[in-house]
């Protein structure tokens, strides 16, 4: 359990628009980059095999979105209750474009 799984560094080459479009279904993925857009994603975290968010929902409610690799697929889970029901909802794309867009800010050019 101590050796360093490759699968777990690429979590971060995991994350663009296509692989978030894949994931959740052209629907999904315009209601999360609308939410993005409106800035719903409150708190971005990027943990070394993890990256979490909270996303403000359409209710007034804050759900908490992960995004990780599940061995070098795109896997995702939230608190709403389409997450809940393991189904990709956009708070988990919301949260993956910000952090796209926070990588397009800081480090222009690194990941593309
Ligand atoms: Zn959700």
């Amino acid at each position: 359990m101590e050796k360093p799984e490759p699968n777990h560094a690429s979590l971060h080459n995991l994350i663009n628009k296509q692989s978030l479009l894949l994931l959740a279904g052209i629907t999904i993925y315009q209601r999360g980059a609308h939410y993005q857009q409106l800035g719903a994603v409150l708190d971005l975290c990027n943990h070394q095999h993890n990256l979490t968010a909270t996303v403000a929902g359409s209710d007034y409610k804050e759900y908490q979105v992960q995004l990780w690799n599940a061995e070098g697929k795109l896997a995702s889970a939230c608190s709403c209750p389409m997450g809940q029901k393991s189904v990709p909802c956009k708070h988990v794309v919301a949260a993956g474009l910000a952090w796209l867009h926070q990588q397009d800010k800081s480090q222009p050019g690194r990941w593309g």
